[in-house]
Formats: structure tokens, sequence, C-alpha cells
């Protein structure tokens, strides 16, 4: 399977391998099971806000940034864009339904799995499009010793959100790398368009309730059900993409 799809990748791009430096880890659905309260929390504010968008629907808009959705939704229902006042107010009403969550989990697997990936001296790489002021110190509590700050692509880096290829580009850009000198994680769609946009492997990691056919014509190269079943493959993995 991973001879496959790593031969394809290779011939797509004209490389002679993958020549593995660093993972370059989306952050909701796969470092953390936040997934579930964004979908909630979206959920009740646009049904406020007189704006259909189901619980399935926000996991098929996971990965862009907050005012991207709102617009999608606002011009499906109301033909126009919402006002920069409108985004604001919205974003801010599903970001405080948010906090009400509980605190999501570290995802079942990552930190097993990011040990490993250190322990082979890869380095470890945060590509998301939250904006939380508390990422970094959220990320340093749950996964310490993994990331460093200036190994961080958030919303506050970049213009344009997944599905644009921009927040991995300038992972690779900050990290010195080449497309095929890293792998990508991601569990939503539009993050797997970004990551195989941005010319890397892109593994799927199917943690949500999307049917596998979503993610795998988003363009995934690999899929695993799970974070615990990329943590078993890890080594297989790491050596096919290393040797
Ligand atoms: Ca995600």
């Amino acid at each position: 399977m991973y001879p496959q799809a790593i031969e394809q990748y290779l011939a797509k791009h004209g490389y002679d391998k993958i020549n593995l430096k660093a993972v370059l880890f989306d952050m909701d659905g796969v470092l953390f099971n936040s997934m579930p309260n964004h979908a909630s929390s979206w959920h009740k504010v646009m049904e406020r806000m007189g704006f259909g968008l189901s619980e399935q629907e926000a996991y098929m808009h996971e990965g862009r940034t907050g005012a991207d959705t709102i617009n999608i939704i606002s011009r499906r229902e109301r033909g126009h864009d919402a006002t920069d006042e409108e985004i604001k107010a919205i974003y801010a009403a599903k970001s405080e339904e948010f906090n009400k969550c509980p605190p999501a989990e570290r995802m079942p697997g990552a930190w097993e799995v990011l040990q490993k990936i250190k322990a082979d001296g890869l380095t470890r790489m945060v590509v998301t499009g939250s904006g939380q002021v508390s990422l970094l110190d959220r990320l340093n509590k749950n996964f310490p010793g993994i990331f460093q700050k200036e190994l961080m692509v958030t919303a506050f880096d970049i213009k344009y959100g997944k599905p644009n290829p921009d927040p991995y580009l300038m992972a690779l850009e900050k990290a010195g790398l080449q497309p095929n000198e890293a792998i990508v994680i991601e569990n939503a769609p539009l993050g797997v368009q970004a990551g195989v946009a941005a010319g890397i492997f892109t593994i799927a990691v199917n943690t949500g309730p999307l049917p596998d056919q979503v993610l795998w014509d988003a363009g995934a190269n690999l899929l695993f059900p799970s974070m615990p079943a990329f943590n078993e493959e890890w080594e297989t993995l790491r050596r096919a993409t290393t040797e």
C-alpha cells in the first residue's frame, strides 16, 4: 500500500524519493479531539442567526478561517457576503459557544506517535487555521517538548487559509524544506487539499463522521482510520520515507 502510494506521489511530482525531515500536523481533529465542540458551536450559532448549517456540514468546512465559512453560508442563504461587523459578531459568538464546551482532550495516539517522531530525529510542526492566542501554551501543556514557536503556522501567519496551499508552503519556508522532505497529517477534506496543493505527501486520518471517500476525493495520498492506527503504522511509514 505505501510503496504504491509513494510511487504515485513521486511520479506526479518528479521526485526520486521522499527524504523525510519533518512531519506537519494539523491541530483540530488531529492533535486534539476538538472537532465535535467546533461543529456543535458552529451549528448552534448559525441557527441562532437564522442560517442553516448542520454539524455534518461544519465538518466539510473544517480548516477554513471563520470569515470564509461565514461568507460561504451568507452567500448561499442571502446571496451576498456578510459584513465585517457580522463576521466579527458571529465569530465572537461561535468562540464564546466553543469556550463553554469542556476542553478537548488530546487525540488518542497523538502523544505516542509524536514521541516516536521526535526520537527519530524528525522535526515536528503544527499548521493550523486556528487563531487562539493560548495555542502554544495549550500545545506545550499537552505535548511537552514536542513543538517550538518558530515552527508553527497559525491564523496569524497567513492571508489565505486552507484549502489554499499557503499555510503548508509557509511551513516549508519556515523550516527550510522542500515539499518532498515533509509529510502532512490532516483529518479534513480542505486540509488534505491544502497539503496536496503544496506538493507534499498528505496522509488523511479520518477521526470524524465523514466517509473516507471525501478524503480520498480531496486527494489524500494515504488514509488511516484513526490516530492510533497511524501510530501503529509509524515505523513502516518512516522506513518507506527515510530509507
Ligand atoms: Ca483539522
